[in-house]
């Protein structure tokens, strides 16, 4: 793994905390893109080299709404860069930890995706991220 690629938040309406982390950052957000396929809408700040993603669900099935439901607004999950996201989740799972998607699916922000279930990780849901490079 690289680096903390962001930090996702769970928030219950993303105009309302968009204003607010805008304010707390002293800068809007730089993206904004919905990810239908998980039910969210997403924005995205920076903060020097460091990302945070706001998430709010669109469905009442969306994780982010039943995280809320179950723990309220609040940290959701920590997602790390890697280079070969396939051999990270081949690694990870001969390493005891559980995948949540092996196949890694198109997230926001133009990146491949997976999570690992927080119960092999101290409760912590922990995004693997590879950005999708568009071959000419
Ligand atoms: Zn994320």
């Amino acid at each position: 793994m690289k680096k903390i690629e962001h930090i996702g938040i769970a928030v219950k309406n993303l105009k309302t905390s968009n204003a607010l982390f805008s304010k707390l950052f002293g800068e809007p957000a730089y993206k904004i893109e919905a990810v239908e396929s998980e039910g969210v809408n997403t924005s995205f700040f920076k903060v020097g080299t460091n990302k945070i993603e706001l998430l709010e669900a669109t469905t009442a099935d969306s994780p982010i709404s039943k995280f809320i439901e179950k723990k309220g607004e609040g940290i959701h999950h920590i997602a790390f860069e890697v280079d070969d996201i396939e051999a990270e989740v081949r690694r990870l799972t001969l390493e005891g930890f559980i995948v949540l998607n092996e196949k890694p699916k198109k997230g926001a922000d133009n990146k491949l995706v997976v999570f690992l279930h927080p119960k092999t990780t101290n409760g912590v849901l922990i995004e693997l991220c590879q950005e999708i490079i568009l071959k000419e």
